[in-house]
């Protein structure tokens, strides 16, 4: 077995489907189904799903969710060495707390055409004035991480009929 069994390609997905979970959380508190999970040597230290409605927290977004748990959880609120995988591309506010928590590596599922900001819209990380050289891997387990999400809109439409607003 290779020494760095944690960088093995396999693991990217595996990671991935614990942040899938996370994102059934979201779904079933009614929230924008995205999940993540901060892995460090190998194992997840800090868990999260997307709850800005039931938090009144327009921050509570899955990836600052699982910064604040890691964060909690080890002690400091800096995380060298750590990956963060995230069903859906990072927003701008979740990109700057990546980058000030000092992660290692961001992984991300579906690419966000509307907010994302690793290379859809803006790409805060190739930005070298921002002074801070994390890795960035999309499109892993992309097509589950983009069905959650177009299954949870089309059913919350559904909802809308009733009267219910978006
Ligand atoms: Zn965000």
């Amino acid at each position: 077995m290779q020494p760095d069994t944690f960088e093995h390609p396999d693991n990217p997905a595996r990671f991935m489907r614990e942040a899938l979970a996370q994102a059934r959380l979201a779904w079933e508190a009614g929230e924008v189904p995205v999940g993540a999970v901060l892995v460090l040597d190998g194992e997840i230290v800090g868990q999260g799903f997307n709850q800005p409605i039931s938090a009144r927290d327009p921050s509570a977004h899955a990836e600052i969710m699982a910064l604040r748990d890691a964060g909690r959880r080890l002690g400091n609120y800096r995380l060298p060495g750590s990956t963060l995988y995230v069903t859906l591309e990072p927003c701008a506010m979740c990109s700057g707390a990546i980058m000030h928590a000092r992660v290692e590596r961001v992984v991300f599922g579906a690419h966000d055409p509307k907010t994302g900001a690793v290379g859809s819209v803006v790409n805060l990380f190739a930005e070298v004035r921002l002074n801070h050289h994390a890795t960035v891997e999309g499109g892993v387990l992309a097509e589950e991480c983009g069905t959650m999400l177009s299954a949870f809109f089309a059913s919350r439409r559904g909802k809308a009929k009733t009267g219910e607003a978006s």
